[in-house]
């Protein structure tokens, strides 16, 4: 069923406690923790509980959820100290979807590059 936990899902993994990481904030519905690979000094990935492939899908089936990983990013970027960061959603392997649960990369902590690619 959509929003369900996927056994093969790593995301779910780490939202059930089966796989460690280095959470920063939770709630009852979104968890952050730091990217295991960071492309910048601070890199916070900002999930929800539930499962679904993408963002967009996210969006479609509960727009509140979606709507509370901007609001935790923006309360991450706070804890950090952060005042300018980028959120990046990656959709689709061809974007450099890895993991296929909707999350958003919070990067920050250094003079980001200007431009997109
Ligand atoms: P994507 O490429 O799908 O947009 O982002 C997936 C992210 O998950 C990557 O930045 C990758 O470094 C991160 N990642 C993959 N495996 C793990 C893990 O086991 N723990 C943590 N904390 N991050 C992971
Ligand atoms: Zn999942």
């Amino acid at each position: 069923m959509a929003g369900e936990p996927q056994s093969d899902c790593l995301f779910c993994k780490i939202v059930a406690g089966a796989i460690p990481a280095t959470v920063v904030r939770k709630t009852d519905r979104t968890l952050a923790f730091r990217d295991i690979n960071p492309q910048a000094p601070t890199h916070i990935l900002v999930i929800p509980h539930v499962h679904y492939p993408n963002a967009a899908a996210l969006a479609a089936a509960e727009p509140a959820v979606a709507a509370e990983l901007l609001t935790e990013a923006a309360g991450v970027a706070e804890d950090e100290g952060l005042s300018d960061y980028r959120l990046i959603f990656n959709t689709g392997a061809g974007a450099g979807q890895t993991v296929f649960h909707a999350h958003v990369h919070l990067l920050g902590g250094t003079p980001l590059r200007e431009g997109l690619v």
